[in-house]
């Protein structure tokens, strides 16, 4: 295998992401209670469409197909996106785990751009990295603005926490149940690296 089929993969993973995207944004939007929060998610939803054409121009240029991989990377993201909907938060709060889950979807994206930027320059592929960069460029915009709603929310959900400092806690789901003993797995496999 060489850096063509590295570069191939790297771009299915990619294209799958942004497919789990378009149905992923919506609901993070539909959860967002701040307005430009909602507004920027939504924007964003649309600038992933256009990611998926540039992502099927890319691929017609290197001659190969799109579909081939799925990213398992975003699948848990996403996941992870949907378990901060269902947090027994509101208000600013809620968009705070909003906008951490949407965060590192983009981090992840960012990730997968650069590093697909640089194998298509090393293969001399300048249209590819022409596409990559346009959308890397979006990516890169749209985790500033989570950013900086991040800043304002942040601020906005400390001064409702002072008014109902922590309220009565729910009792555990069995998700939750299971990923609290994970967690403590996670713990002790590490644990005797660390000392
Ligand atoms: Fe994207
Ligand atoms: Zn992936
Ligand atoms: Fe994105």
């Amino acid at each position: 295998m060489g850096l063509r089929d590295v570069l191939i993969d790297e771009l299915r993973d990619l294209y799958s992401a942004e497919n789990q995207l378009i149905k992923a944004l919506p609901k993070m939007a539909k959860g967002a209670k701040d307005p430009s929060l909602k507004a920027s998610l939504s924007n964003h939803l649309q600038e992933t469409k256009g990611q998926v054409l540039r992502l099927k121009q890319a691929f017609e240029i290197l001659g190969k197909k799109a579909t081939g991989e799925h990213c398992n990377g975003m699948e848990g993201l996403i996941e992870e996106g949907q378990d901060a909907l269902e947090k027994d938060e509101e208000g600013a709060t809620l968009d705070v785990c909003i906008i951490g889950a949407a965060s590192r979807v983009e981090h992840y994206e960012i990730a997968g751009y650069t590093a697909s930027i640089e194998i298509a320059k090393a293969l001399g592929e300048r249209d590819v990295v022409a596409l990559l960069t346009e959308t890397l460029n979006e990516e890169l915009v749209a985790s500033k603005t989570l950013q900086g709603a991040g800043k304002m929310l942040i601020k906005q959900s400390a001064a409702d926490s002072k008014v109902n400092e922590d309220g009565d806690k729910k009792p555990k789901s069995a998700k939750e149940k299971t990923s609290d003993k994970k967690s403590k797995e996670d713990e002790k496999k590490a644990a005797p690296s660390i000392k």
